[in-house]
């Protein structure tokens, strides 16, 4: 299988009208620059090199978060799962797991398929032990079980000119409630910075469209199945809509500087990059 053309262009100039997405703030906090690029209609790689694996196994576990209820034998989208006799919390995940390549298949595209089935059986291998299922019982289950969510939920607001999609949306009484998958390390206390901002960007855009007030957001790190509550701080949703007019303005076309922890040695824009430095100091007589 082959791998996407690197910088492959997609669009001719800037968007001048166009929404930002939640994704472009959280982009912003990587590095300002994967903005500038992306929004210059230059496609990132989806496989960067060496990275393969790590591309796969997001895939895989944040299709598991979706299921956890078929994974703990409740009730999911489709009613309750039959289960055939002798059949684990193992068996399930595998099944889920053999449905991944149908659900995304624009992802994968360029996957190597003896790679995929080697990552596929090691989650299958690693997941599903006794500890992560009964963390994943008695932490992330009890609220979506009880009120159940809208999975990949789209928001939109003109006024704000930003839209999203939420990961599980949980609706328990009169709240409306964000919560968010990662598939990434959890730190030991809260939530990472990134991830709040991202839970008051999307509580900015519920409240619009529910015309409500969202006090607090859900992130759910599937890899070890812990589930954290974070408040929606007004700092947070500051630091959102301060993040929303940069991101604004780099889609109007001004070049930001780079983030301090600009994850260069991976990044597919690194050629352009240089060349875009090299001209800025060529400019400027430096
Ligand atoms: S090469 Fe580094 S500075 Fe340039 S866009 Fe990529 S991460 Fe940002």
């Amino acid at each position: 299988m082959s791998t996407p053309e690197e910088g492959e262009v997609t669009g001719s100039s800037f968007a001048r009208t166009a929404t930002i997405n939640v994704s472009d703030l959280t982009q912003y906090l990587f590095c300002p620059r994967l903005v500038y690029f992306r929004a210059k209609g230059y496609k990132r790689d989806r496989i960067v090199k060496g990275k393969e694996r790590g591309m796969i196994e997001r895939i895989i576990l944040k299709e598991l978060a979706f299921n956890l209820d078929t994974i703990s034998g409740g009730e999911d989208e489709v009613g309750v799962g039959e289960r055939e006799e002798g059949e684990d919390a193992k068996s399930i995940i595998e099944d889920i797991v053999d449905d991944i390549e149908w659900i995304y298949k624009e992802e994968l595209k360029g996957v190597k398929r003896d790679l995929f089935e080697v990552v596929k059986r090691d989650i299958v291998c690693s997941m599903g032990t006794d500890e992560w299922l009964s963390k994943v019982r008695n932490g992330l289950l009890e609220l979506e079980e009880a009120q159940g969510y809208e999975r990949e939920h789209i928001v939109v607001s003109e006024k704000l000119g930003m839209s999203g999609s939420v990961d599980k949306l949980i609706r328990a009484d009169e709240e409306v409630i964000p919560c968010v998958i990662k598939t990434g390390k959890c730190p030991e206390f809260s939530v990472w910075r990134s991830e709040r901002v991202q839970l008051a960007a999307y509580a900015m855009l519920i409240e619009e469209e529910f015309e409500t007030t969202v006090k607090r957001g859900f992130v759910e790190y599937i890899r070890t199945a812990e589930f954290r509550e974070s408040r929606i701080r007004k700092k947070d949703r500051a630091l959102a809509l301060q993040i929303l007019k940069r991101v604004k303005r780099i889609k109007r076309g001004a070049f930001p500087e780079k983030g301090v922890h600009a994850p260069c040695d991976t990044c597919s824009f690194i050629d352009r990059c240089e060349t875009r430095k090299t001209l800025l100091s060529k400019l400027l007589g430096k």
